[in-house]
């Protein structure tokens, strides 16, 4: 079997969000992609990590609000491909209604968009080198999808944490499926790394 280099996870985020660099290699993948009006401090920190815009293969938002997807179509301009399921199509044009002027929002349009279904996407990512697939996780939206990655790591955006999420069966079948799919370890949009298994706000023994 051909050696392949693990995929590694590194965080770019900021005010509050997590955007993570997935990497095999310099083959990378954006999960969320910025607050509107931020290329400036997004592109600082792809440079503290060492990452040129060039080497991102696609951005992927984990749903289209204005914290996880405010710069799609300014990374489109840069080069970087948005990759889109086609749960998400329709959702993409409601997300201006959120923002205001000041925002410095820039729309985004239809061009260059790579749309997909789910059972495309294990073979795209395999064609940048990493293992994983692509999953529908509503609960905080009806768009959410999740990234799981085959080592157990999944990018879940907002997906309600399970323990708080007992009123909200669209979101604990989203987590159902998350297990059965094999995800262990947890990167949220917002806040730290978790164990699938680590109730929220209590620390497990490490
Ligand atoms: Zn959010």
């Amino acid at each position: 079997m051909d050696k392949v280099a693990p995929v590694t996870i590194v965080n770019v985020g900021y005010r509050s969000t997590n955007y993570w660099v997935v990497s095999a290699g310099t083959s990378r993948l954006l999960v969320d992609i910025g607050w509107p009006g931020t290329l400036g401090i997004m592109k600082a920190n792809l440079r503290k990590i060492g990452v040129p815009l060039r080497e991102i293969r696609y951005a992927l938002a984990t749903h289209y609000h204005i914290d996880h997807a405010g710069l799609a179509e300014e990374l489109k301009r840069e080069g970087v491909p948005l990759l889109v399921l086609d749960v998400q199509v329709d959702a993409i044009p409601i997300m201006k209604t959120w923002t205001k002027p000041g925002d410095n929002y820039v729309d985004i349009t239809q061009n260059g968009n790579i749309i997909i279904s789910f059972e495309q996407s294990r073979q795209i990512l395999s064609q940048i080198g990493i293992a994983g697939e692509i999953l529908h996780t509503p609960g905080h939206s009806d768009h959410c999808i999740s990234l799981l990655l085959d080592d157990g790591s999944v990018f879940t955006g907002d997906l309600p944490p399970e323990a708080y999420a007992f009123d909200n069966p669209c979101a604990l079948a989203s987590w159902k499926l998350l297990r059965e799919k094999g995800a262990t370890r947890v990167y949220p949009a917002h806040g730290p790394i978790k164990s699938i298994d680590e109730t929220p706000g209590v620390r497990s023994p490490e």
